[in-house]
């Protein structure tokens, strides 16, 4: 299998030539969320990056074995090896079991993403569902002698790894300026060194998640699933790992240093990582009360937004930037995005109107190409884009007249669109529904009238039967003295 795809490669620091393992098949794994609150825009970007790679990868016909975890244990607070688990502080406060927790987010989290219209992964595994293969991964690690158990706790040795390998390639850490700088919290004195990370923890008695293990009941760290997932389902050694860029450090780090001592090999062989959203130039936080879920988004309900913007003028914005640049959001530039979004879809109508010419004033194999090469370069979307506005213009030119297609190219030109603006893109009409929603009303108002027009000529049979029918459609008519309205069983 053939491709020109090339992406940046966080790890060496450059574009590569996509060169997969096992071709056709690949595989490709994603850090998920951690599901104790509401999806929120930060989400949106990772899960649109990923599923525009995955697409595309689709597309080029490789069979792709998408996995992105779901985290539902082990991810504490400030993503330290101290603090309160997020989902059982989420269970504390709102009176839950920390399963429902999870099950409530995780719903919510699905729903949105099926909103923003990405693919579903292959495999969507959880961290409480792979306790056994993490502890198996433990044991390697102790049995190879880079970890050790403190108090019924496991740790992972960083130094030891680092005489071997090199601790902060991906992240471009030194492990000296670590060791500087790592602040000794309380209760951190059980591990040998400050930069060491926990695999597995016992549990205090009130923790509500624990398992058993021959270490104590306890639950694995939060870097560990990724890990012990990824191998079982990718593999010892797989194509792609992606997230996003604050995951670099420590969650990739370590996952690197784990696979590696584990298994005496680098696990993953390209890892991409997406950039971060910002809002008005700040970070995201809900202390900075600048935290917006996508919901909120979807529905305008928050007090820095100034409309409602749909899920595909929020998929449209995201794909405006290329993945590695940084996004800022405001209102402005999310109605400009959703006036793009308009001005493609206004292309794509013109274009199913219009009549061939006998010529074409128009390379069209080039546009094709140039879109292709958009893609293929670490998938630029933003030059795809500007390509696919380069052709509306011309859509309309040749609507008006003065430029020319002849039936061959216009049939590419629409192959064109659906292949990369539906395909790839993953954008999709969100007029169509509402045109269907409009085409009711307007259909029971003229059957309510004509109900009417025979209830005033007396005709019981005829307005019974209309009522009957409509019932059987699924469709209620309430009877008031100015006609009727209708509704839904
Ligand atoms: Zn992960």
């Amino acid at each position: 299998m053939q491709n020109n795809l090339t992406i940046y490669n966080t790890l060496t620091r450059q574009k590569e030539i996509f060169k997969p393992l096992h071709p056709p098949f690949t595989g490709l794994y994603v850090c998920g969320p951690t599901v104790y609150s509401n999806a929120h825009l930060g989400h949106a970007r990772p899960a649109i990056t990923f599923d525009l790679l995955y697409r595309y990868l689709l597309h080029l016909g490789y069979k792709v074995r998408y996995v992105r975890n779901i985290t539902d244990v082990g991810h504490l607070e400030n993503d330290a090896d101290e603090g309160e688990d997020k989902i059982e502080k989420t269970a504390r406060i709102e009176h839950l079991e920390p399963m429902e927790v999870v099950q409530n987010y995780m719903n919510t989290f699905h729903r949105n993403m099926d909103q923003l219209n990405t693919l579903k992964p292959s495999i969507e595994p959880r961290a409480s569902g792979h306790i056994i293969e993490q502890q198996e991964f433990i044991k390697h690690l102790l049995n190879n002698g880079y970890a050790y158990e403190v108090n019924g706790s496991v740790y992972f040795d960083v130094l030891k790894y680092s005489r071997k390998y090199k601790y902060g390639k991906l992240s471009g850490r030194v492990l000296e300026e670590l060791q500087a700088n790592t602040r000794v919290l309380e209760g951190q004195d059980e591990k040998h060194n400050p930069v060491d990370f926990a695999l597995w923890k016992k549990a205090t008695p009130e923790h509500l998640m624990k398992w058993p293990s021959e270490w104590s009941d306890g639950y694995p760290g939060w870097h560990l699933e990724c890990s012990a997932m990824s191998v079982k389902y990718l593999g010892e050694v797989f194509d792609i790992h992606g997230g996003g860029m604050d995951l670099q450090f420590p969650h990739h780090e370590c996952e690197i240093a784990q696979s590696t001592a584990a298994l005496g090999k680098e696990s993953v062989r390209y890892w991409m990582h997406n950039n971060m959203i910002t809002i008005n130039g700040q970070k995201m936080a809900r202390s900075l009360g600048n935290f917006i879920t996508l919901d909120q988004f979807f529905s305008g309900d928050h007090e820095m937004l100034e409309q409602r913007y749909s899920p595909m003028t929020v998929r449209f914005f995201v794909l405006q930037a290329h993945y590695r640049s940084t996004v800022d959001f405001s209102n402005e530039a999310l109605q400009a995005a959703e006036k793009g979004f308009q001005r493609l879809f206004k292309g794509i109508e013109t274009l199913k109107k219009l009549k061939p010419s006998d010529e074409s004033t128009l390379d069209i194999n080039d546009l094709r190409k140039k879109c292709y090469e958009a893609m293929d370069d670490d998938l630029n979307s933003p030059v795809l884009l500007s390509h696919l506005f380069e052709a509306v213009k011309y859509i309309n030119s040749v609507n008006d007249g003065s430029e020319k297609l002849n039936s061959a190219d216009l049939d590419t030109m629409k192959n064109l669109f659906n292949t990369f603006v539906f395909e790839i893109l993953g954008l999709k009409d969100e007029t169509e529904g509402k045109t269907d929603e409009k085409l009711t009303g307007d259909l029971m108002k003229i059957i309510i009238k004509l109900r009417q027009e025979a209830k005033n000529k007396k005709e019981w049979a005829v307005s019974d039967k209309i009522r009957g029918d409509l019932k059987n459609a699924g469709i209620v008519l309430k009877d008031h003295k100015d006609g009727a309205d209708w509704e839904r069983e």
